[in-house]
């Protein structure tokens, strides 16, 4: 059990105090839960069209109070206005297309029946129930605002647990909602540490959207399924991108650093490994770097900043601890490859290196920093053959002018980006999205991302004659003539 603390949110950008709320206790978990159970009986009888409109309302208020929500995600998780953008521009698509698509994809629908014309059958998908979402520092705005967003759309309600280093844009998306016109008690935030909140939150909840490291996600995958709950977990990655022959080269070093440095490359899907064929190597790897040499560093709320501050002293220290092993281990640094506390205590600098060796933590282990490393490879074979040598699958970028179909069937990830790092996939929130291998388990956004938080519920009506021998034909009678009429069913099945 935990009590109430003072929980202080710290700026990444110069370490002051941002501020100061009050966590939540475990003890008080399960009142919030039972709110959240009430508010979501009456939520589960409102009409789909009509929880739609709460989220198209929502869409515009997030455009409209973009620079506000622009500079709470900015204070806590240190990162670029570019990257905090990103993830506002994320949110208000993706909260808009599953409004759109959430009243089709939860009409009752009639299937065939055991008996043509005397059984009727009906599928429909009912809420879970309160939906427990637990979710990183590094997209405190967006997932929250998708995952959410598709389990109230399917009539849950949602207890959220965000990190401890971004109450404050949890609650701004909360008083969102409100504005939106959700009801009282749908969407309730509980600031405070995973590890003490956890237990609680996962005993009460019907399932749980966990989006974090794999570590954890295996943790509270065992707890779910002690309960027999269900899960999703989008997990880490060590995300590949291969340069083939026919790559067009000047898109293919844009859309690397991009991959690569966005959000500082804290970002799940993020690239951190990039093979690229011998027949280019040399030209990519220029322009790639004369790329990098142009970003610009540093920390602070104007646009004018590429690469913004690392989230916290311990993602510095893990990012420099990656670096630092390969140098030590003969990796060479073509760019970056160092901290920069004369620009932000948190910041470091895009870095590029070869030479890089499985011996290396930063070859297999998710670094999540601004760190790549280049390899070269003498065949497309060998590419697809060393972007699958990986426990993770979560993201691919392919950049071929004709090749990326095909290869994209080779690869074993939850996404793969042809002529593009990350966003193409992730941003056609109509598909569903996550990864294979420890990258997770289940999938957001698409289809799958809203049924996953519903049961399916099949109703079936019998008429007439029940499923049965009728008394006068006898066992043996209704053997015969069921014979008779599922040999002439099964002809008419296609
Ligand atoms: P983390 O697992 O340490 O923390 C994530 C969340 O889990 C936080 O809210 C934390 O408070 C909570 N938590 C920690 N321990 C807990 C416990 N025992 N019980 C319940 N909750 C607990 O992850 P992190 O390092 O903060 O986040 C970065 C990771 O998230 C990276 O591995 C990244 O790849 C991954 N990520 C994945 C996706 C995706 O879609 N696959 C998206 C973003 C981030």
């Amino acid at each position: 059990m935990s009590s109430n603390r003072d929980l202080v949110v710290r700026c990444p950008f110069d370490d002051s105090i941002y501020g100061t709320l009050q966590s939540t206790a475990a003890e008080q978990v399960p009142a919030v839960l039972a709110t959240a159970r009430r508010a979501q009986a009456a939520w589960a009888t409102v009409p789909v069209p009509e929880r739609a409109r709460v989220f198209r309302r929502l869409a515009g208020l997030i455009l409209d109070n973009r620079d506000r929500i622009l500079d709470v995600i900015q204070a806590e998780s240190g990162k670029a206005r570019l990257s905090a953008f990103e993830e506002v521009m994320d949110a208000a698509r993706a909260v808009r297309v599953f409004a759109g698509s959430a009243p089709g994809l939860l009409r009752a629908r009639r299937r065939g029946g055991a008996i043509p014309l005397l059984t009727k059958t009906i599928e429909h998908h009912r809420p879970v129930g309160v939906v427990g979402i637990i979710n990183p520092w590094n997209y405190p705005f967006n997932l929250p605002a998708s995952d959410g967003a598709q389990a109230l759309l399917a009539g849950n309600a949602v207890v959220l647990k965000p990190d401890s280093q971004t109450p404050f844009t949890a609650l701004l998306l909360a008083d969102l909602l409100a504005e939106a016109g959700l009801p009282a008690g749908l969407f309730q935030v509980l600031p405070g540490s995973g590890a003490e909140l956890g237990p609680a939150l996962v005993s009460g909840v019907d399932y749980l959207m966990f989006t974090g490291s794999t570590a954890t996600g295996r943790k509270l995958a065992r707890a779910c399924a002690e309960r027999l709950i269900g899960f999703s977990g989008e997990l880490g990655g060590k995300n590949p991108l291969l340069v083939l022959e026919d790559a067009d080269l000047a898109t293919a070093a844009a859309g690397t650093v991009h991959g690569a440095f966005a959000n500082t490359g804290q970002v799940c899907v993020g690239i951190e490994r990039a093979y690229v064929h011998t027949v280019v190597y040399e030209e990519f790897l220029d322009r790639l770097l004369d790329q990098v040499g142009s970003l610009r560093v540093g920390v602070g709320y104007d646009w004018n900043i590429d690469v913004g501050s690392l989230s916290s002293a311990g993602q510095l220290a893990a990012v420099s601890a990656h670096v630092d092993d390969a140098v030590d281990k003969g990796a060479a640094v073509l760019a970056g490859g160092q901290a920069r506390p004369d620009l932000g205590p948190y910041c470091y600098e895009p870095t590029v290196l070869t030479g890089v060796t499985p011996d290396m933590l930063l070859c297999r282990e998710e670094t999540f920093g601004p760190v790549l490393a280049v390899y070269r490879v003498a065949s497309e074979d060998e590419a697809v053959e060393r972007a699958n040598d990986s426990r993770y699958g979560l993201n691919a970028s392919v950049w071929s002018a004709r090749r990326g179909p095909d290869v994209a069937a080779r690869l074993r990830t939850g996404t793969v980006n042809v002529n593009e790092g990350f966003a193409a996939t992730w941003g056609s929130h109509a598909a569903p999205m996550g990864g294979m291998g420890e990258s997770g388990i289940g999938r957001r956004h698409g289809n799958e991302g809203l049924l996953k938080y519903t049961e399916p519920q099949t109703v079936s009506v019998q008429r007439l004659h029940r499923i049965a021998p009728p008394p006068r034909l006898g066992n043996e009678g209704y053997a015969k003539l069921m014979t008779t009429a599922i040999r002439l069913l099964n002809r008419g099945t296609r």
